[in-house]
């Protein structure tokens, strides 16, 4: 009985069946605190995090989703319905917190009968191309709202005793990002990338258990609707005696994506339509491609049911919304106008030197086309750009001091050499 009077004197917290409290000589420590400072000795860590009684000082007051998006734009180009979505997913699963703390002014604007209402949480599916900007937007909210984020992959999750990853390194991974402050990982985000992955496969149902299907949606369902957490502070597999550390998913988010190859033509059999059938080749692709968005748009809980999920994990995932292939133009704004342009990277390395860089913009379509055409979205450009500018990155040194790199369509297609304008004595070849 006496150990449940102890107090961790580094974070005040009194021991429970959830916290244990070392006792050595006149002072005692919690396990958490003892974990963070072991991490402060190893040098991965700089702070103290249960010391801290707001997990999230910075969370009082939640951005409208209007102020979220506003912040989303300014990295991610396109997807307008996933970030309005996004934005409204977040702001109130945010204000769910918020309301279940005392004194916080979202809390004193209930009624009695509407304080007792418990809010239900809303993780979300993202559904889109790879390289549509999933993973960005995930990352980019959690730096709004400035709560731990992790990334995990579904495909390296195994279910217990299987080889490959236990769930838990998931939640591992946001406390460690969380400088193994537990109460700040409790109130982040986790984006599960590959998440189609994970669907059953009809076929081998019944011949062998399916490791890395249902079972695995069977573990995530658990951390998706909010549970104690028993997560391996080192990571890998837990054993018998290990220490764990109790992590609540109750309050992470949990956004999930996958590009759901062939999810269209679930939702296609179940609304019935069918192709209309064109003759002219490049119309057929892109009303193919339309017909694929619009039906995507369709989607319903049965057609995930249908790809391979089990109802309970569908249930988990409330909020569904859809990102599109960039076009060619969003590509070019990418390269362009986000924070970290890549034409801004590349124009930075040749000014270091005192070189200049300019690309002509029909060379930045002509690239954007080649990115669609590999089908992995706006991840080719960074390829392209790299093979493209390599041969001029290797001779920089060897141009005329201040001279300026010009760009065209034909040096990206290959047909010329980049175009050198010698500073104030004109060009020496021609612009586009
Ligand atoms: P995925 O949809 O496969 O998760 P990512 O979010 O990882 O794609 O995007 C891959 C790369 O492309 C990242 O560097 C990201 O910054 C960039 N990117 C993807 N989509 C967009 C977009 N809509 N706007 C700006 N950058 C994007």
């Amino acid at each position: 009985m006496a150990k449940h009077h102890l107090r961790c004197e580094f974070c005040g917290r009194e021991a429970s069946s959830t916290l244990k409290v070392l006792q050595g000589g006149n002072s005692s420590i919690c396990k958490e605190c003892a974990l963070v400072i072991s991490n402060i000795f190893s040098g991965n860590s700089s702070t103290i995090g249960p010391v801290d009684s707001d997990p999230a000082p910075e969370l009082k007051k939640v951005p409208t989703p209007s102020e979220i998006k506003a912040t989303l734009d300014g990295y991610c180009i396109g997807q307008e319905d996933a970030k309005r979505t996004l934005s409204v997913a977040v702001h109130n699963h945010y204000k769910r917190i918020l309301c279940e703390r005392k004194g916080s002014k979202y809390a004193d604007k209930l009624s009695e009968t509407l304080s007792n209402v418990e809010l239900e949480k809303t993780n979300v599916l993202l559904i889109g191309p790879t390289g549509s900007g999933k993973t960005l937007l995930a990352r980019t909210l959690a730096r709004v709202l400035n709560v731990p984020f992790a990334i995990s992959d579904a495909t390296t999750v195994t279910e217990a005793g299987y080889v490959g990853e236990d769930v838990e390194n998931i939640i591992l991974r946001l406390v460690q990002n969380a400088d193994y402050n537990i109460e700040r990982a409790q109130i982040g985000i986790v984006y599960i990338d590959e998440i189609d992955k994970i669907a059953r496969k009809t076929e081998n149902v019944s011949i062998t258990r399916d490791v890395s299907g249902e079972g695995v949606q069977q573990a995530l369902l658990k951390i998706l609707e909010g549970t104690i957490c028993n997560v391996p502070p080192q990571g890998g597999r837990k054993h018998p005696h290990q220490e764990l550390l109790q992590v609540d998913t109750r309050n992470i988010l949990f956004i999930c994506g996958g590009a759901f190859v062939g999810l269209d033509k679930i939702i296609q059999r179940r609304v019935g339509t069918r192709s209309m059938g064109f003759t002219n080749k490049s119309a057929e692709n892109s009303h193919e491609e339309k017909q694929s968005l619009s039906l995507f748009k369709q989607v319903e809980p049965e057609d995930l049911v249908t790809f391979g999920f089990i109802p309970e994990f569908v249930g988990r995932l409330p909020m569904v919304t859809l990102l599109e292939e960039l076009t060619v133009e969003q590509m070019v704004e990418v390269m362009t106008t986000t924070r970290n342009a890549l034409t801004l990277q590349y124009e930075k390395l040749f000014a270091m030197d005192g070189f200049s860089l300019r690309f002509t913009p029909e060379s930045l379509k002509t690239l954007a086309a080649q990115a669609l055409e590999k089908g992995t979205g706006v991840r080719a450009l960074r390829g392209l750009m790299e093979r493209l500018m390599m041969n001029t990155m290797y001779e920089l040194s060897s141009l005329p001091e201040g001279a300026t790199v010009m760009i065209t369509s034909d040096v990206v297609r290959g047909k010329e050499k980049p175009v050198l304008i010698k500073k104030k004595k004109g060009k020496t070849g021609t612009e586009e």
